[in-house]
């Protein structure tokens, strides 16, 4: 603590020994005048300290100030002074009287909470932005900005070291050097050995001038076309797989300090976890997407399942029914497949479905339609926007197909290859019928086709009696 008086009549100051230590001068050296002490103040300080005197001159008020003092070593001292103001019997101030303390310390600590208050502001936005938006990428450009604007960076960027590796992926640069997104950063700490394992160990690698580096030609030669003469690198790993690096580049050397560092850490974890979310969800995006294909497919033969067929049958229904637009069902059931199982075995038994399968959907034509497995060995197709002719036509078309893809069924008593018998429905979807009623229809033109023996087509209505069904081939 330093004591001083301050003698306004004769301008003159009375310091202590502490006193002159606190204003950094050798004990005894002081000359007592106040310009002196005011040319020890800090010149930002001095008008301020002005008016703190000013104040204290009036009825009633004390001296306190506190300002900086400038060191012989050129390191500032902040300064507490507070003082007593004595005055004659007139009101007169003739004297002050006072202490002073160093409060640098105090300082000091202050002005760290106050960075590292506008550190977590920095950050809370941040991670505010990146989990604003659906996918991270879409707020890198910006996060990228802001971090780079506070930390006085001239480029900011994310190299992406898995498939393509070294390939920048983000970027916030100043306009006025070149940008060096999605060019492939030959960085020569991204790639060298010695750095790799610095990095996969989670240490940022920093780099106050490449100049002093030991380095090729070459990489000297891309690292000053993008004009990066200092470089902070940081690794992003994900467990323990390094994926990327972040890296803070500046046009001058620069030394990079610890807090830049951990703010850059930081924001670091902020995009590597945003991503590893984002990949995550497409991840489970795709696996729905299976799952749900899965879940609607028959497993031997890839057509539709039943459950599919169902639903999309009501669904085309009331469709169809809004458009006032026919849909025909064809039902198709392979004559005398037991025997074919008991023949060849029932592996072979699942192969000639698979093919059956493979006919029937090559068959239809419209994306529209579907083939579906209905059960065992009996498929159905739902044709929407389609009327009988049309769905004959297609019946037709399978029959054809089956008969050139030749399937041998020697068990079979309609003839020496596989066939197949068809029942066809047609309606227009009414709100007193069900999708279920025009698939009982076809179930009954299937079941006159089999009566009427085998390998052949029949429509409903039916033709009663009808010896050559239409559409049919007799065998
Ligand atoms: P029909 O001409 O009257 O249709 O005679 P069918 O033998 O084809 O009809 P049935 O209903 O008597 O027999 C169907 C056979 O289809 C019995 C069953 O073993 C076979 N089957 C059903 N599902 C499968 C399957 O997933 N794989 C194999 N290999 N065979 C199946
Ligand atoms: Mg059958
Ligand atoms: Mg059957």
């Amino acid at each position: 603590m330093g004591t001083w008086e301050w003698h306004l009549l004769d301008q003159e100051m009375l310091w202590s020994l502490p006193q002159e230590k606190l204003f950094g001068l050798t004990p005894g050296s002081f000359d007592g005048r106040p310009e002196t002490f005011f040319q020890l103040v800090h010149e930002g300080d001095r008008d301020f300290l002005d008016a703190a005197i000013a104040t204290a001159a009036q009825p009633q008020q004390q001296f306190a100030a506190e300002f900086r003092v400038i060191l012989p070593d050129q390191s500032i001292r902040w300064l507490n002074q507070r003082g007593q103001v004595l005055r004659d019997s007139q009101g007169q101030v003739i004297r002050m009287v006072g202490v002073t303390f160093d409060i640098t310390a105090q300082h000091t600590v202050q002005a760290l909470l106050m960075k590292q208050m506008g550190r977590d502001r920095l950050i809370a936005k941040l991670s505010q932005d990146i989990n604003r938006t659906e996918k991270v990428d879409q707020a890198l450009p910006e996060v990228f900005g802001v971090v780079r604007e506070h930390l006085g960076l001239d480029r900011l960027i994310l190299i992406d070291l898995r498939e393509n590796a070294g390939k920048v992926i983000a970027e916030a640069q100043i306009p006025a050097i070149e940008s060096i997104l999605d060019w492939k950063m030959r960085h020569p700490w991204s790639v060298k050995a010695a750095y790799l394992d610095k990095f996969k160990l989670g240490h940022p690698v920093s780099i106050s001038n490449v100049h002093q580096q030991p380095l090729s030609e070459s990489e000297l030669g891309f690292l000053t076309f993008f004009d990066v003469s200092a470089d902070l690198s940081l690794p992003l790993l994900e467990g323990d797989q390094l994926w990327a690096l972040l890296s803070a580049q500046s046009r001058q050397p620069r030394d990079w300090l610890p807090e830049e560092i951990r703010l850059l850490e930081t924001v670091g974890m902020l995009v590597s976890t945003a991503i590893q979310r984002d990949r995550l969800h497409d991840y489970l995006t795709r696996a729905n997407r299976e799952l749900k294909r899965f879940a609607y497919l028959d497993g031997l033969t890839q057509v539709a399942n039943r459950r599919r067929f169902e639903h999309f049958l009501n669904q085309e229904w009331r469709r169809l029914m809004r458009e006032q637009s026919s849909m025909a069902v064809i039902m198709v059931d392979i004559d005398h497949f037991k025997a074919y199982n008991d023949l060849y075995g029932h592996q072979a038994g699942d192969d000639c479905l698979r093919r059956v399968a493979g006919i029937l959907r090559s068959a239809i034509q419209r994306p529209a339609d579907i083939v579906a497995r209905y059960g065992g060995e009996e498929f159905v197709l739902v044709l929407p926007n389609t009327g009988i002719k049309g769905a004959e036509t297609i019946a037709e078309r399978i029959r054809v197909l089956l008969r050139q893809s030749q399937i041998p069924h020697k068990g079979s008593p309609v003839g020496k290859l596989l066939t197949v018998s068809l029942g066809i429905a047609a309606m227009y979807p009414h709100p007193l019928k069900a999708p279920d009623d025009l698939v009982k229809i076809a179930d009954q033109a299937l079941y006159q086709a089999k009566k009427n023996g085998r390998d052949r087509i029949v429509v409903f209505p039916f033709q009663k009696p009808s010896p050559i069904p239409p559409g049919s081939v007799p065998s």
